[in-house]
C-alpha cells in the first residue's frame, strides 16, 4: 500500500489551515505532471486567500504557488521533462490560449486563467498535479528551499521591475520582503541605485537591504538622500504607500503596485500625479516572464534568504508573514525532507 500524503488545506474562507491525509496518490491526466513536493514558498497572496481578501473557490483550497518538486509521474502526452526531474511550479497554472488576451500575447490577463494555489490545489502538501505547459526547469545552482521563492517572489518581482521601464536608475522598493529582497540583487547588479522602504522601525528588514547593497534604508514616510526617484515598486499591499511613493518619484517616473490586493488607495492632490507620472499595477506572470527571469537567476548568484517551516506549520508561518516576524521568505517543507 501506498504510504498517506498530506495537504494543508482551507476548508471554508477565514477558517484556519487543516492537515488533511490522503490515501491515492492524484492521477496525472493527459498533458499533466505529478510531483513529489520538496519545498513551497509562503507567498502574501496565500495570505489574501486565507484571510478571505479574494474569494474563495468554493472547495477545500490548497494555497501554494512557488513550489519545487520531482517530476512523479508523467501523464499522457507530455513532453520535453522526465521522470525525477526537478521542476518548480508558479502561480500561473492554465490559460485558454483562445482570448484577446492570450492572442495578444498577454496570457497574465486570460479571461479564463486558473491559478495554482487557487483554483488549482497547490503546493502546501506532499503531492501536486501540474499542466507540464506552465512548469519549469530550475537553475541547478539554488537548492529546493531556496529555489521556491524565485517562482512568485522572484517572478512577479521581475514583471514589477521591467514595467519601471528601461530608464529607471533610482528605484524604490516599499515592502522589502521576499520579492523586494530578490529584486534589490537584479537591480544592483545592472547598476541601479536601491531605495528600501520598511515600516517605520524594522531593523531586521533595512540591515537586509543594506546588506544586499541598497544605498539607504528607512521607513516608508521617510525621504531618501538625493534626486527623486525615477520608479517605484509597492509590494507591501498599504493603498496609504501609493500617495507616498508618487510624493518621491520624478516627473515622468512610474509606480507599480505589485501585488493581486491593497488597501483602499487614500483621496491625493492631482499634484502629486502631474508631470506624466505613472501608477500602473502587476497582474500574475506570463510564462515568457518566468523563463526571462530563471535565464536571470541562473546567471547571477542571488542569496535568497528564506525561513523555514515543516508543512504542517503552514499556519504559523502565514501568521508569522502578517506579523512582520522574519525577514526575505517563508517555505515550507514537508515531512521527510531535509529541513
Ligand atoms: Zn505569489
Ligand atoms: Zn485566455
Amino acid at each position: 500500500m501506498e504510504r498517506p500524503w498530506l495537504s494543508m488545506a482551507m476548508p471554508a474562507p477565514g477558517r484556519p489551515l487543516q492537515p488533511t491525509w490522503h490515501t491515492m496518490l492524484p492521477l496525472a491526466g493527459p498533458g499533466q505532471v505529478r510531483i513529489a513536493v520538496a519545498a513551497c514558498g509562503v507567498c502574501r497572496t496565500d495570505l489574501h486567500l486565507v484571510d478571505g481578501d479574494l474569494e474563495h473557490p468554493g472547495h477545500p483550497l490548497v494555497p501554494g504557488h512557488e513550489i519545487v518538486g520531482r517530476v512523479a509521474a508523467l501523464g499522457e502526452g507530455v513532453r520535453g521533462f522526465a521522470f525525477g526531474q526537478r521542476v518548480g511550479v508558479p502561480w500561473l497554472g492554465w490559460t485558454c490560449g483562445a482570448c484577446c488576451a492570450c492572442r495578444a500575447g498577454r496570457e497574465n490577463l486570460c479571461e479564463q486563467a486558473r491559478f495554482t494555489g487557487w483554483q488549482i490545489d497547490g503546493g502546501y502538501a506532499e503531492q501536486v498535479i501540474a499542466d507540464a505547459r506552465y512548469v519549469f526547469a530550475l537553475p541547478e545552482r539554488y537548492g529546493d528551499v531556496q529555489a521556491a521563492p524565485l517562482l512568485c517572489a522572484g517572478l512577479i518581482g521581475w514583471r514589477a521591475y521591467a514595467m519601471a521601464g528601461a530608464d529607471a536608475h533610482r528605484i524604490g522598493l516599499y515592502g522589502f520582503g521576499a520579492a523586494a529582497h530578490l529584486i534589490a540583487q537584479v537591480a544592483r547588479h545592472q547598476g541601479h541605485e536601491v531605495f528600501a522602504f520598511t515600516r517605520a522601525g524594522d531593523a531586521p528588514a533595512q540591515a537586509l537591504a543594506l546588506e544586499l547593497g541598497a544605498a539607504w534604508a528607512g521607513g516608508s514616510e521617510d525621504e531618501p538622500p538625493g534626486a527623486p526617484l525615477d520608479a517605484a515598486l509597492i509590494f507591501a499591499p498599504v493603498g496609504a504607500l501609493v500617495p507616498l511613493a508618487l510624493a518621491r518619484v520624478r516627473p515622468g517616473g512610474t509606480v507599480v503596485c505589485a501585488g493581486i490586493h491593497m488597501s483602499d488607495i487614500p483621496s491625493f492632490p492631482y499634484a502629486l500625479l502631474w508631470g506624466e507620472r505613472r501608477i500602473v499595477s502587476v497582474a500574475n506572470l506570463t510564462r515568457a516572464d518566468g523563463q526571462a527571469f530563471l535565464a536571470l537567476a541562473a546567471a547571477l548568484p542571488l542569496r535568497v534568504q528564506v525561513q523555514r517551516y515543516p508543512l504542517t506549520h503552514a499556519q504559523r508561518a502565514l501568521d508569522d508573514l502578517r506579523a512582520g516576524r522574519f525577514a526575505g521568505a517563508a517555505v515550507l517543507v514537508p515531512p521527510g525532507e531535509p529541513a
